[in-house]
């Protein structure tokens, strides 16, 4: 019998993961999902994780050194980060034009629309915000009686225990100095940035600085820790091929519990929740959508050639399906550095390096949904951004993307910092919250190809790609024994 291929099996086990939550929901067993069968995926993310942190410290090392010399370095350097930065900033302004087009937040009812503009003047008096599109409800006496009981739900939005702990976290990293986040790249204990799974930019940082510093000593010292390393690597990358032979269980395990804990023991819920922002989350999809099925094959096309493109979603079937599974980009990132190795052709020293950076830094989905998602709370709130606060929006979403950890939701919490730089109410964010955990999942499947595509431009570029079509993307994940 033909073996069904990997990402088939990942994909039928989070339809079964959806209808088995939805089932047990309508026959009110959603606790005993939330108990019993939640967990394996949450063990299923966190041996993912287990690996992701080390794996990034051996690949980036490997990478630097194998790459040879410091002037090689500096220009795949230069061309990586240059490509991430341009594919962010079209990410953002293809949401901006998305959203500026569709105008979703304006097919809600005008009256709704009206007590939240109030809602709007009300937050802006007592925060000393400017309001910059000279409009004023307020003082117009017939909706003075509106506004105080708009003002008792806006301060009802910012208890909300969930999004008033999203703003704390915002809050730091925002009441910094504007070098803080140089500061923050550099540890001052290594150990204590590998124990925190946020801290992956100064993982980078440190692998960056030894794999350079490796160049520079004699190759009869550095030949036997580089061979360390990548026997090291070897080993990390064997452990995933043996976590992805039970991938389908555990993504079926995830999504029954993701599902489950939106639905409880009501279905209608989730539908309700949906109905009410569903032009928004459309507007999401849609930019999303173009994001993988139209921008990165059309630069696959430009740049890469060789693949075609059934054959790009082929090879990164793997991945891409985890990605949506997971959340998490970091989580999915040994997955993707196979993916692109293995079935892509693209050379391991690209990988290691260009790989590791883009799923820490590179987020397209991420700033597509956040300027969308900006927008639209602007859009019900009757709030029209000018064209200097939507400039700011593409500024700020494209940096805030690159401070975002590559973890579920994280998006959302730097959603917080791009709202407040063009003075709107970040406990705003509440509104978009019930539908957060599904849009971060196809997002999160954006950010990594973003990174899979960019990698595999770099490695034409440098002549290190070889892709082969009649390769089986599956052999990725064989186990055999040596
Ligand atoms: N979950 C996303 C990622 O890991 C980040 C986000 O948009 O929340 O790539």
């Amino acid at each position: 019998m033909k073996k069904i291929a990997l990402h088939w099996q990942i994909i039928i086990g989070l339809i079964l993961g959806i209808v088995w939550a939805l089932l047990s929901s309508t026959l009110g067993w959603s606790q005993f999902t939330i108990d019993w069968i939640a967990p394996f995926g949450k063990i299923f993310i966190n041996l993912l994780k287990l690996i992701a942190v080390p794996l990034v410290l051996f690949s980036i090392i490997n990478g630097v050194s194998s790459i040879g010399d410091p002037k090689s370095l500096g220009r795949m350097g230069g061309k990586t980060l240059a490509a991430y930065l341009v594919t962010t900033v079209i990410a953002v302004s293809l949401g901006l034009l998305l959203v500026n087009l569709i105008k979703p937040g304006k097919l809600i009812d005008e009256q709704s629309r009206i007590d939240n503009r109030i809602g709007y003047e009300v937050w802006a008096a007592d925060n000393n915000v400017e309001i910059k599109d000279g409009i004023n409800y307020l003082q117009d006496p017939e909706f003075m009686e509106r506004a105080q009981r708009i003002t008792d739900l806006s301060r009802s939005e910012l208890a909300d225990a969930s999004v008033s702990e999203k703003m704390q976290t915002a809050n730091k990293t925002k009441s910094s100095g504007p070098l803080q986040p140089l500061v923050d790249i550099v540890p001052e204990n290594f150990f204590a940035s590998l124990a925190d799974n946020g801290l992956m930019l100064q993982v980078i940082f440190f692998g960056l600085f030894f794999g350079i510093a490796l160049l520079f000593i004699p190759v009869a010292k550095s030949g036997p820790v580089m061979k360390a390393v990548d026997g090291i690597m070897e080993v990390f990358l064997k452990m995933v091929d043996l976590i992805m032979k039970a991938a389908p269980f555990f993504v079926f395990a995830l999504l029954a519990g993701v599902v489950s804990q939106m639905a409880g023991d009501d279905v209608g819920k989730v539908v309700e929740i949906f109905k009410g922002l569903s032009w928004y989350s459309l507007t999401v999809f849609l930019g999303l959508a173009i994001m993988i099925f139209l921008f990165y094959p059309l630069l696959f096309k430009l740049f890469v050639r060789a693949v075609s493109y059934l054959g790009f979603f082929k090879a990164m079937g793997p991945a891409q399906t985890l990605a949506f599974s997971t959340s998490s980009s970091a989580a999915t990132l040994p997955v993707t550095l196979e993916c692109v190795e293995d079935n892509l052709g693209v050379d391991k020293k690209i990988t290691s390096f260009v790989l590791p950076i883009g799923a820490t830094i590179n987020m397209d989905g991420t700033c597509l949904y956040q300027a969308v998602a900006v927008v639209f709370l602007a859009q019900i709130h009757m709030i029209d951004l000018t064209l200097g606060q939507q400039l700011t929006i593409v500024l700020t979403a494209t940096l805030a993307s690159i401070g975002t950890a590559a973890v579920p939701s994280a998006g959302l919490v730097m959603l917080i910092i791009v709202m407040e730089s063009v003075s709107l109410n970040p406990a705003w964010i509440a509104i978009i919250f019930p539908v957060d955990r599904i849009l971060d999942m196809c997002r999160t499947v954006v950010n990594v190809t973003g990174d899979a595509t960019v990698s595999s431009i770099i490695a034409k570029s440098e002549g290190m790609m070889n892709y082969n079509p009649n390769k089986d993307p599956d052999e990725a994940w064989e186990v055999d024994e040596k």
